[in-house]
């Protein structure tokens, strides 16, 4: 029997095939490339195509494609066979070094908010050699960046690469300061923890608003959800578990390290996560692993359900983003250390990481925007829209004592050794852990709690890279001048705490006073929907800060909040339409038939005689009649709210709208008609109700 380790990454072009299939100087070449990112030539980009194409060939791929994220948030493929004709009239099989490294997809469709004028269609597709080539079906997949002739950015990879080097280039110069010499580079980390949920096919498809918008627009609660708490961690159904079996092998195949599934909270809800790796490749690899997901779901009869908040009232999905920093040798920068000098230079990279969420809760909270996730934020179970963060009793108590100068007296006195000169000598504490904090460290990273199952990570981790570069941009420039580095360390230390302590919260962050604490008394931002914060991003001191790392140009920043808010428009619009749709051709029609029986069986009663009681029936047909008319009121009102949107002046106009008036008459469609359904006969009702969705997979 083959075991994991005999098929682990078999379809992935990595290191392993490079150095059996490349020729010493070659492998040599692009390792330089991969590793410092050298550019490659043509010469080794023929050789490097030729031994992919062979390997590709043997593995049975007939096509490849430059595989790449553009801003819709899913991953594009343009598929191109290796076929070329021979002069004797058949085919060999071709693809040269210029194919592998850049393509030209005719992206005329792909959002660009304005970057891409239509006299210049295509973009362009740039090899990303740094995460490996796979093949996905019967095509060779090459990782790529996505860019406008002009040089903009039009995907999510470019601007990710781009703060990575620039947490790189800050982060080495902090390294130097602490006499690290040898560090060649620093990369982040991460490790996505996954939920879905996953209901039968038959349930999926007979239910318009989960096939048009991936979430349930009515629904009322079911006699039983999740407050037993008996699914969280429960045994795995045998369905379930073939799914996960299955899907651990495709994944594992494709060289992707996932660990660990188990159930989660919600009926129907689980979660999988993966062994973190380099940021870029883990992004990739959560991209592709959503999609096998729902391929492997759809294999077994099964649908999964990325979206954040699928069902109103159980928890909703989301990603949990665990972060960490590291050099090329493996040190774990964020991970307290062994001596007191090292210490000190784990709390100034804590420090970094505190100041940049205060100072860049607006991007944070930015970066995980959708109309989907705003659902999720603040309701069952989800960090609030609030970004905060929580270090733990320990931590605490060591900022606490540099910021007051005070001896700091850990848990074991032999700990309290003073480290550089002043700062205290501590042990990591890996023991208490806050759920609800939407930023929380855990021991030695970081874990980003706010995204939403079909983010992609991409976006929070260009913005945590980023602001995290910038803190230690600023430290970095003050420490190097300084005449006295421990005490310019220290001083620094101290007053980042006292400017930022306001950001670290080690409460329950579900609870309504923190809101009420955090945003009066703490003066936190709190952005409640895509449509509060998204113009934010272009905030001056924003735009000063990604621009001056080189992450992302002006004319991105304005293309990205154009296309972030017309996402946003466009999800609640398509949910709104699909709304009425359904109440006028699927609820209203079954109230009325319902209500029409009912009445008449009333009448048959009367007639055989009028003795035999039937107020229950009258009062029936009142209650459902009255539920219909109400019903029908406010569907036309959302209906001409909608046309009412259609002449908005601008996309954050429209938003706004959005967010104030159609959101707004949706809920409110969505009471009368959950209301409907726990008064109509089951067998009226036109399709799957929460009970029947939620506890479908047996
Ligand atoms: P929990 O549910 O307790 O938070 P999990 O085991 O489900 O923990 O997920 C933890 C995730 O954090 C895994 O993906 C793991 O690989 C990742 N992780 C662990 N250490 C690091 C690190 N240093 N940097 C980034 N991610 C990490
Ligand atoms: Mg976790």
């Amino acid at each position: 029997m083959k075991t994991v380790s005999d098929y682990f990454g078999e379809m992935v072009f990595d290191d392993r095939v490079m150095k059996a299939n490349l020729s010493a100087k070659v492998y040599a070449s692009l390792k330089k490339t991969i590793d410092e990112g050298v550019q490659l030539d043509e010469s080794v980009a023929n050789a490097v195509a030729d031994a992919m194409k062979d390997w590709a060939l043997s593995k049975g791929a007939t096509h490849f494609t430059h595989w790449f994220q553009p801003l819709t948030g899913i991953t594009a493929e343009k598929h191109d066979s290796f076929i070329s004709p021979s002069p004797d009239g058949g085919v060999i099989m071709e693809f040269s070094g210029k194919e592998l490294i850049k393509g030209e997809p005719d992206a005329s469709s792909f959002p660009s908010g304005g970057l891409r004028a239509t006299f210049e269609a295509r973009g362009y597709t740039a090899w990303d050699p740094t995460s490996y080539a796979f093949i996905k079906g019967k095509t060779l997949c090459i990782p790529t960046a996505f860019c406008s002739y002009g040089g903009h950015a039009l995907d999510k990879k470019t601007p990710l690469l781009r703060s990575m080097e620039a947490l790189n280039r800050q982060a080495l110069r902090i390294l130097r300061l602490f006499g690290n010499d040898t560090a060649k580079c620093v990369r982040s980390s991460v490790g996505p923890e996954q939920e879905y949920f996953l209901i039968t096919k038959e349930m999926y498809d007979a239910r318009p608003d989960l096939k048009f918008t991936g979430r349930t627009l009515f629904g009322a609660r079911p006699p039983k959800g999740q407050e037993m708490d008996d699914h969280y961690f429960g045994a795995i159904k045998p369905r379930v578990a073939a799914f996960m079996e299955e899907l651990n092998d495709e994944l594992w195949k494709l060289g992707i390290m996932v660990k660990t599934e188990h159930n989660e909270v919600a009926p129907a809800q689980h979660e999988l996560a993966p062994i973190y790796t380099t940021t870029n490749v883990a992004t990739d690899h959560n991209q592709l692993t959503m999609e096998i997901m729902q391929k492997v779901a759809a294999k077994h009869g099964l649908v999964c359900l990325l979206h954040e908040k699928p069902f109103a009232g159980v928890n909703g999905s989301g990603k949990h983003n665990n972060w960490s920093i590291a050099t090329d040798s493996g040190q774990n920068l964020l991970s307290p250390g062994d001596t007191p000098y090292e210490n000190a230079q784990f709390l100034l990279f804590l420090c970094a990481v505190i100041k940049a969420v205060d100072d860049y809760q607006d991007l944070l909270r930015i970066s995980v925007a959708t109309a989907g996730n705003d659902h999720r934020l603040g309701a069952n179970e989800a960090p609030p829209a609030v970004v905060s963060m929580f270090l733990g009793d320990e931590l605490n108590a060591v900022l606490e004592a540099i910021e007051n100068d005070k001896p700091y007296h850990g848990a074991e006195k032999t700990q309290m050794k003073l480290g550089v000169d002043v700062l205290p000598r501590f042990n990591r504490d890996t023991t208490d852990r806050n759920r609800t904090s939407p930023f929380a460290f855990t021991g030695n990273k970081f874990e980003f709690r706010m995204l939403g199952s079909s983010n992609s990570i991409a976006c929070a981790n260009i913005m945590l890279n980023s602001a995290v570069a910038e803190s230690l941009k600023i430290y970095a420039d003050i420490l190097e001048g300084a005449d006295d580095f421990e005490k310019a360390l220290h001083e620094m230390i101290r007053s980042t705490i006292k400017e930022h302590k306001r950001i670290i919260f080690n409460g329950n962050g579900y609870d309504d006073s923190w809101i009420k604490e955090a945003t009066e008394a703490r003066g936190l931002l709190n952005y409640r929907t895509t449509a509060d914060c998204m113009p934010h991003i272009l905030d001056q001191k924003n735009v000063d800060m990604l621009t001056s790392h080189g992450v992302f140009s002006v004319e991105e920043l304005n293309s990205r909040c154009e296309i972030m808010l017309e996402n946003y428009c466009k999800t609640v619009v398509i949910e709104a339409n699909t709304m009425i749709d359904m109440t006028k051709t699927q609820i209203i029609p079954a109230i009325r038939r319902f209500a029409a029986d009912t009445a008449r069986d009333a009448s048959v009663k009367e007639a055989f005689d009028p003795a035999v009681p039937c107020g229950y029936e009258k009062k029936l047909v009142i209650r459902l009649s009255t539920l219909a008319e109400c019903i029908a009121e406010k569907v036309e009102s959302l209906e001409s709210e909608m046309i009412a949107l259609h002449s908005a002046a601008n996309i954050i106009k429209e938003s706004e709208t959005i967010r104030d008036v159609i959101l707004k008459k949706m809920s409110e469609l969505r009471v009368a008609c959950d209301e409907a359904e726990t008064v109509t006969a089951k067998s009226y009702w036109p399709f799957p109700t929460y009970g029947d969705i939620l506890f479908s997979v047996k």
